[in-house]
């Protein structure tokens, strides 16, 4: 361990909306670590979930957080065992850390480990401690270069590029097929853009507005979740699909995605919404619809990076926003407002 001198900045989460700049303890890497000098984090739904309400789903806020696990910058120190960075390196992070031992780990499903740790999260104890800040630690096997022709702030949404990735490779869409994206955000228009990679020759994206579903006097979910998909079948260019994938999370969308497939079609949990919902199971079963459960992503980063580095995808148009760290309560603020243009918001250091 290095000296405990607050040296750095960092944004720590007390609680819900209690979001302060601190003097962080700036640790020397451990033998398998490498500390980067943290120049762009992306922020995202489970960052808002946790200053909204100071918890994401069961995971509460107990002690201190820094938030972020989208992030890229530079080396700045190296464990005495890493051989493959050296300061000054360009990087990025994955934020997991499984524990590489296990059943699922060595089947390489390694998202699903029971021992993962998660950058900038309270689903274990002690909390792991995120990139909100301007140094951090990270174990080497999960850092990446970044390309010369990609900047800190692309190379911070990579992590949903990653999800957006493993999604369509849960899905096996193939050359030719049809796809329909519910869900206009950040995670649904990559998945557009790699499914398109992929090979679907139509690709179909419907914002869903959380706010806008409403219920018919009357009307069941079941109901109400048919006539939302026929409409959106019915407009110019739309039809029943290969594959759906279902970003939103919200309520009665899973039936909609139902709705919205071929028979034989598929359809993928990216977005997580309430964690029980009434399906449609009767639909799906006569269709022969298979839903596919989503966590994260295991061995997608390197294919999220080239797809960067040769230009096959083109993150600069959804940074909407960039803010200071210094102003991190603020950028979080602003998000959960929700503007209209809102796509991404990256918080940068200098
Ligand atoms: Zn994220
Ligand atoms: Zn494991």
């Amino acid at each position: 361990m290095g000296s405990l001198v607050k040296t750095h900045k960092g944004a720590v989460l007390y609680g819900a909306q209690d979001l302060r700049i601190e003097d962080c303890i700036t640790t020397t890497p451990e033998d398998h670590q490498v500390q980067i000098r943290v120049r762009a984090t992306g922020i995202c739904g489970t960052d808002m979930h946790y200053f909204q309400n100071g918890r994401n789903g069961i995971y509460v806020v107990k002690e201190p957080l820094i938030l972020g696990h989208e992030a890229a910058g530079e080396i700045s120190a190296v464990g005495k065992n890493v051989t493959e960075f050296k300061i000054g390196d360009r990087v990025l992070m994955e934020p997991q850390r499984p524990c590489e031992k296990c059943v699922v780990c060595r089947r390489g499903r390694y998202n699903l480990c029971d021992r993962m740790k998660f950058s900038g999260s309270a689903s274990c104890y002690p909390v792991v401690q995120g990139s909100l800040q301007q140094f951090y630690n990270h174990a080497a096997s999960f850092v990446y270069r970044l390309p010369d022709n990609v900047s800190f702030v692309e190379g911070a949404l990579v992590e949903p590029l990653a999800v957006a990735l493993h999604a369509v490779r849960r899905s096996g869409v193939e050359t030719g097929q049809s796809v329909l994206i519910l869900g206009a955000g950040a995670v649904g228009l990559l998945c557009a853009g790699a499914a398109k990679i992929a090979g679907a020759s139509s690709v179909n994206i419907v914002d869903i507005d959380e706010g806008k579903l409403n219920f018919a006097l009357g009307e069941s979910r079941t109901d109400f979740a048919a006539r939302i998909a026929d409409e959106t079948l019915a407009q110019p260019g739309f039809g029943l699909v290969d594959v759906v994938f279902e970003c939103t999370g919200a309520d009665t969308c899973m039936n909609i995605a139902i709705q919205c497939a071929t028979k034989g079609g598929k359809v993928v949990m990216v977005g997580l919404g309430t964690p029980v919902q009434s399906l449609n199971i009767g639909l799906a079963g006569v269709h022969e619809v298979d839903l596919l459960g989503i966590w994260r992503y295991a061995n997608t980063f390197p294919t999220a990076i080239e797809l960067l580095r040769t230009g096959q995808i083109d993150l600069k148009p959804m940074i909407t926003h960039t803010f200071d760290l210094e102003k991190a309560a603020d950028s979080l603020k602003f998000t959960l407002s929700r503007p209209d243009n809102l796509v991404k918001c990256v918080i940068t250091c200098k």
